[in-house]
């Protein structure tokens, strides 16, 4: 097809029983037959859920069956013999002949067969393997001793604002970059527990910075599938909860983040509903709607060009809340719904 224009990659080939054609197939499911292999359908008009990712000659009856993303089989001129579709943790690969059925291997190492195929065995990859996670744990412990460095003016994209701040604490005086610092630090290791890549935009708690703009600069550099800036909020004393601020769509002279809203967004829900099942915190009552709140002035959303969402885990300034935040079984459990949160989104792009 290399003289025409296609709207989608093409992800597959098969090759017919006589080795004299072979078929193409684009993400959308659109076929191109070549040689002595015959046209019998394709799914490029169908609404898909998800793309297909591969195929595979149907055998001994002729056609070819498609495989998407979601573990969908679309057979044209072959029998269907089933599908991986609600069985897989994370996307189908590809489905191969075999006789006169067929097998899909997804990215977990799972192999599923149909129709006769014989199961030889599988391995198994961690849910996080090849997935890269920024987490950027808000302040530092010694942004309060140089002013002159953290009050200095930066492009926030479309927005100026300053370098950073010394950040809150509560009244007993815990401080939120400690706070932040710790639930980073656990997140840290849930997260390569799971096999996946940490980024930290910071790796102690006594130093002075990086300003929000490096931070977010470190995350769009590791080309993160995720990333999130914990932070605990100075909000009114008789306000409590958490809240996940996503990104609202900024275009400046120096940032467009309109292609990251809608999957900060998903990534927002999937946090907001993690936490919540882990920690037992209630949303925010104070700020936000259901949890969430569409930001368009931080420069830590509007510069990022990777899925991203800040969290207010609590407010320090409620008694209530800054118990829960002081107490180390809670940091771990928030930490834990954090990880949730970020698994659930990043299985949820592959598996619809
Ligand atoms: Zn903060």
């Amino acid at each position: 097809m290399g003289g025409l224009h296609l709207n989608r990659p093409i992800v597959g080939l098969a090759a017919t029983a006589g080795g004299k054609g072979y078929w193409l197939v684009a993400s959308d499911g659109g076929i191109f037959a070549f040689g002595d292999a015959p046209f019998v359908g394709s799914a490029g008009a169908l609404p898909l859920a998800s793309p297909v990712v591969g195929m595979a000659p149907g055998g001994p009856s002729g056609g070819y069956r498609l495989v998407a993303a979601d573990g969908g089989i679309f057979c044209f001129g072959a029998p269907f013999a089933g599908s991986t579709v609600g069985l897989l943790k994370r996307g189908a690969v590809s489905v191969d002949p075999a006789g006169a059925g067929y097998r899909v291997v997804s990215a977990d190492g799972s192999v599923y067969a149909f129709g006769g195929a014989s199961f030889l065995g599988s391995v198994s990859v961690p849910p996080l393997v090849g997935e890269v996670v920024t987490i950027d744990p808000g302040h530092d412990g010694g942004n309060g001793s140089d002013p002159g460095f953290i009050d200095q003016p930066i492009d926030g994209g479309g927005i100026t604002e300053s370098c950073d701040t010394a950040g809150t604490s509560d009244a007993a005086g815990y401080s939120e970059h400690a706070f932040n610092f710790d639930v980073a630090v656990r997140l840290a290791s849930l997260i390569e527990a799971g096999g996946g890549t940490v980024v930290l935009t910071r790796t102690t708690d006594t130093g002075i910075g990086p300003c929000v703009d490096t931070r977010v600069a470190i995350g769009n550099a590791a080309g993160s599938d995720a990333a999130v800036s914990i932070h605990g909020d100075g909000g009114p004393v008789g306000g409590s909860g958490f809240a996940v601020d996503v990104p609202a769509p900024v275009v400046s002279p120096t940032s467009d983040n309109r292609a990251i809203v809608a999957p900060s967004a998903t990534l927002g829900g999937a946090i907001r509903d993690g936490f919540l099942a882990a920690t037992g915190e209630p949303v925010s009552d104070y700020t936000g709607a259901d949890g969430i709140v569409p930001r368009a002035d931080l420069g830590g959303l509007n510069l990022s060009t990777v899925p991203k969402v800040l969290i207010e885990c609590g407010n320090m300034r409620n008694a209530g809340d800054a118990a829960a935040m002081e107490d180390t079984a809670w940091r771990q459990r928030a930490a834990q719904g954090l990880a949730d949160g970020i698994t659930a989104f990043l299985v949820q792009r592959e598996v619809p």
